[in-house]
């Protein structure tokens, strides 16, 4: 039993995001946004907190493992890009 308080944490192991995360899974073709064929667990990644709660899938984008963490990592660059409607390709990131 985990002992994390924060409402963030508790809140991306309720049923209800649970839902919206197998609603923004289908709604992005259960693939990586970066690379299709990217191989591996997918996971749901918040392009904004703007609905918290009440996300629509376009306020997420699917992406696996490797890439979600690779994204972390870019980003304090990859959250000033103006994503709206497009996803990086993989050249556009390198
Ligand atoms: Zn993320
Ligand atoms: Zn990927």
């Amino acid at each position: 039993m985990s002992l994390d308080s924060n409402p963030y944490h508790a809140y991306l192991r309720s049923p209800e995001w649970k839902e919206r995360r197998i609603a923004a899974l289908r709604y992005w073709g259960y693939a990586c946004a970066l690379n299709a064929r990217h191989r591996g667990q997918l996971e749901v990644h918040h392009r904004c907190y703007d609905r918290l709660g009440a996300e629509t899938p376009t306020d997420v984008i699917v992406l696996c493992a490797r890439c979600h963490r690779l994204f972390h990592d870019l980003l304090p660059a990859v959250s000033a890009l103006p994503f709206i409607g497009t996803i990086p390709t993989n050249e556009q990131l390198n």
